[in-house]
């Protein structure tokens, strides 16, 4: 997109600008996402910078172009995210004119609670969470006793179809930026006052389809100024984008890969992700085998039990002859019923035996534990609820 919103600027805002392009240039490659997930024409933030988004490097670039000396960036950037400040006015050690001057070229980005709904039984917490384009997200708060576990969304909806999904019925609406889906963990800590220690990328979106803002979320959440979230503790799904994942291969991330499988061969895995369609499952695990010889992480297999679909002994037998000598865990999730899709849940004794055959040939399986089952259940289904009953005009 052509920019041309910077004209008639006096010689020191334009300084100021110029310097803003280098904090930006940075992100350059990056442009596409970020104008993916935030449209100029949508914005109310026009021409000012997302600074939540900004990883130190590129924060630095910024107040260097104000004249401000490197620690000032990182004052900001403690204050954005191990602080969590909401405003600029709370960053008491920067002087007023240098916070006059953040106000007018950047902005903080926040996000509003719309809902929730916690679970008598577990004490799950299932957030929606408002935008600044009135589009609704859902984060999950999950209470272990090893700490709290966030479930984030990655996307508004998503584009890759697969049919046991909520979140995919009406497509893809946008790209979240990083300070989006970091905001869905700050947030839970504010709302909560409780420390988040794990953090999956598993709610609404292809994290993958998101890369750019993914890594950049990523690499701030678990940064030593910031919340400083080991990334051995954040998880990212994917369904399966072979070159986005041979890409996070080289990223130098300890984050661990879980990769939606729901089938042990192309033609049932076509039935349910028509992104199957383009990736063979054989060029799908080589690709994982690629980020386990990188990273040294253990792979995770997710597969969603679904009643007469890929539950059977002989799927079990194949699944189990695949994944044969890899390092890895299988996660069994019994799908959870779409009202829209004519999906059902196995029974116990199919679940069992499904988890038993992969047992027997050595290979490291959990039924996944249901949280927050008395809460609306599936991923996905309390921001398709919310969208149903409080539907939006159109336009302003
Ligand atoms: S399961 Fe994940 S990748 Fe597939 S449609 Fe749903 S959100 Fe998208």
């Amino acid at each position: 997109m052509e920019e041309n919103r910077m004209t008639e600027a006096a010689p020191e805002e334009r300084n100021v600008r110029s310097g803003i392009r280098n904090a930006e240039k940075r992100k350059e490659e990056k442009q596409d996402a970020v104008n993916a997930a935030v449209p100029e024409s949508e914005s109310p933030f026009q021409g000012r910078i997302d600074i939540k988004s900004l990883e130190l490097p590129a924060l630095k670039d910024l107040l260097a172009a104000f004249g401000e000396k490197p620690f000032r960036a990182e004052q900001i950037y403690e204050w954005l995210h191990q602080k969590k400040a909401e405003s600029f006015d709370e960053m008491t050690n920067l002087s007023k004119p240098l916070r006059e001057k953040l106000k007018e070229s950047t902005f903080i980005m926040t996000l509003r609670e719309a809902a929730k709904m916690e679970s008598k039984l577990d004490g799950t917490c299932k957030y929606l969470f408002e935008l600044y384009d009135e589009r609704v997200i859902e984060s999950v708060l999950m209470r272990y006793h090893h700490g709290n576990s966030v479930c984030i969304s990655s996307q508004v909806g998503c584009r890759m179809g697969c049919r046991f999904c909520a979140s995919t019925l009406g497509g893809l609406e946008r790209n979240l930026t990083a300070s989006e889906m970091l905001e869905q963990v700050y947030q839970i800590e504010r709302l909560t006052g409780e420390r988040v220690s794990n953090v999956v990328v598993m709610g609404t979106g292809e994290p993958l389809d998101n890369y750019e803002n993914l890594t950049a979320f990523i690499r701030i959440l678990s940064s030593e100024k910031g919340l400083h979230i080991s990334q051995r503790n954040i998880t990212v799904s994917t369904c399966g984008l072979v070159e986005k994942i041979e890409r996070l291969a080289d990223e130098k991330l300890t984050i661990t890969l879980a990769l939606s499988m729901h089938a042990p061969n192309d033609e049932v895995r076509r039935q349910l992700m028509p992104v199957a369609n383009k990736y063979a499952l054989k060029d799908v695990l080589a690709a994982c085998d690629h980020y386990y010889q990188k990273t040294g992480r253990r792979l995770t297999f997710e597969y969603s039990l679904t009643h007469g679909v890929n539950d059977g002994t002989a799927q079990a037998k194949e699944l189990a002859s695949l994944l044969k000598g890899k390092n890895c865990h299988v996660n069994l999730i019994p799908v959870n019923p779409v009202r829209e899709r004519a999906f059902t849940r196995p029974d116990g004794k199919n679940i069992q035996n499904f988890k038993n055959v992969l047992e027997k040939n050595q290979i490291t399986v959990t039924i996944r534990r249901e949280m927050g089952s008395d809460i609306d259940a599936a991923c996905g289904q309390l921001r398709k609820r919310y969208m149903d009953t409080n539907k939006r005009e159109g336009g302003e």
